[in-house]
């Protein structure tokens, strides 16, 4: 392991600095917070930049995709597409979505290849800064680590989101998606599921062809076309540049996206699982006495999600267009069924009992939760204060935030670039740390 025990200098509070005086403590360069794939990811870019370094994990490596995700869960990009560039899925068609479970064992044996220093069942408890002299002092559930850089690379996606709409006392279930698991884990009766990204709409999907009883509240999302003139939309995304977008387009929301690798990849549609049996409604508001209010924008968020596939085909044939591309026409594609009785006539408030639903499922999503991290790396508002994922506070890092640097950096394949940036930069500011200066020998030499 790349690390050394050395003897802490002195620290911000007499009484802990002398009892650490006592213990060795362990000083690593850098150390990661995460062995999930950004943990993985940036663990192989330090060491292709020679920056001894180690991870920390809590639990096992790419935990979130094996038990934190429900059974049926699929990638939403094929195998060729969602994975580290330079090794391929050993047991999967690279045009098939790949099985969650396929995805966690994946990045274990990426893991091995690399021979990533990952601790598993490692939990960072708090980070501070060091008073005095550099470096951060991490806790964790294994003793005290001295470390000059930290990279917090917990996810995209560490805490759920349920809105505080229904009482817990409501007499209903309540779960979020990431709790959801398969239909038979939900009680008898109908299910109300919220939010209608690609969480909400493949669960709903899901609980539909089990013969639950399904009403969806969907809000705004866009609506990227699953394959159109024989490519698939994340080689769309790619070749017009979109996985590479800096920032949302001006004037443009983020929105959550409906995409979906399930039944070996379709484009979802609304419309379509309205005509086999569910319900569609708008936003969910406000509960009251028993009866859920939605907002009347359902058929709003149906037309806006249509405009937008509609304008990434436009996109696509002009790209075809532009490069001469022998690519079949499909104008198929562009055909939108009509609005069903649930659009046309949408139900504005519903008595959950009356209308026999026991669940509801929250796919409303996550947020982050720093407050391990204490240092001045994170907002009042618990956000990451950063650029490109390098933080206000020197040293610390973050990875894996929703449009770190683009929009594919949440993403398994966009979060290994971003990895590098941060690797590269860690290199960096080691040489500048060690320019002349007897205090890092220790530091230079782990
Ligand atoms: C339902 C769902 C489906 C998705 N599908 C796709 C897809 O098909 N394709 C795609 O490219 N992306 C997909 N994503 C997005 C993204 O790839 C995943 O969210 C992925 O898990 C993010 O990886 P990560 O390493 O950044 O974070 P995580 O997987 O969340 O890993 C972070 C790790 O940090 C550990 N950790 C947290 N706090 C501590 C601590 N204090 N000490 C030690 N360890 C800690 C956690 O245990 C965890 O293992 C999906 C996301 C969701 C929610």
């Amino acid at each position: 392991m790349e690390t050394s025990q050395g003897r802490a200098k002195g620290a911000d509070n007499p009484g802990k600095a002398e009892k650490e005086l006592e213990m060795s403590i362990e000083i690593v360069d850098t150390l990661i917070v995460g062995g999930g794939q950004a943990g993985v990811a940036m663990s192989e870019h330090l060491s292709n930049c020679g920056v001894p370094h180690v991870v920390l994990e809590r639990h096992q490596i790419a935990e979130r995709w094996r038990s934190e995700r429900w059974d049926s869960l699929v990638t939403n990009g094929p195998a060729w597409h969602d994975r580290f560039p330079s090794m391929e899925y050993s047991d999967i068609d690279p045009e098939a979505f790949t099985p969650k479970e396929n995805v966690a064992d994946y990045f274990v044996a990426y893991a091995e290849k690399i021979a990533a220093p990952i601790r598993c069942g490692v939990e960072v408890k708090e980070v501070q800064r060091n008073v005095g002299r550099p470096g951060f002092r991490v806790e964790t559930s294994d003793g005290v680590i001295e470390a000059n850089n930290v990279v917090a690379a917990t996810g995209p996606f560490q805490r759920a989101v349920i809105p505080a709409v229904v009482p817990e006392d409501a007499g209903i279930t309540q779960i979020h998606s990431s709790a959801y698991r398969n239909p038979d884990q939900l009680a008898g009766g109908a299910v109300l599921v919220v939010g209608a990204g690609s969480s909400g709409a493949q669960i709903a999907d899901e609980l539909l062809l089990a013969d639950k009883r399904v009403y969806l509240s969907v809000g705004p999302h866009d609506l990227p076309p699953r394959r159109y003139r024989g490519r698939d939309f994340v080689w769309w995304l790619g070749v017009l540049g979109k996985w590479d977008a800096a920032t949302l387009r001006p004037g443009k929301e983020h929105v959550t996206i409906a995409v979906s690798g399930a039944h070996g990849g379709e484009t979802v549609d609304f419309r379509r699982l309205a005509a086999q049996g569910m319900t569609l409604v708008g936003r969910t508001e406000s509960f009251k006495d028993g009866v859920m209010y939605f907002a009347t924008d359902l058929a709003d968020n149906l037309a806006q999600g249509d405009a937008n596939k509609l304008s990434v085909l436009d996109e696509a044939d002009a790209y075809v267009a532009r490069n001469g591309l022998d690519l079949p026409q499909e104008p198929e594609a562009r055909k939108i069924e009509p609005d069903p009785q649930c659009v046309t006539d949408p139900i504005l408030d519903l008595n959950l009992a009356e209308a026999g639903i026991t669940t509801i499922v929250w796919a409303t999503g996550f947020t982050v939760d720093y407050s391990w991290l204490k240092v001045d790396a994170v907002d009042e508002a618990g956000k990451p204060k950063h650029q490109r994922g390098i933080s206000a506070e020197p040293g610390v890092y973050f990875l894996g935030l929703p449009w770190q640097s683009r929009w594919a950096s949440a993403f398994i394949w966009g979060v290994w670039h971003d990895a590098k940036f941060l690797a590269d930069n860690i290199a960096t500011r080691r040489k500048y740390l060690a320019y002349n200066s007897s205090v890092r020998c220790e530091y230079e030499s782990t």
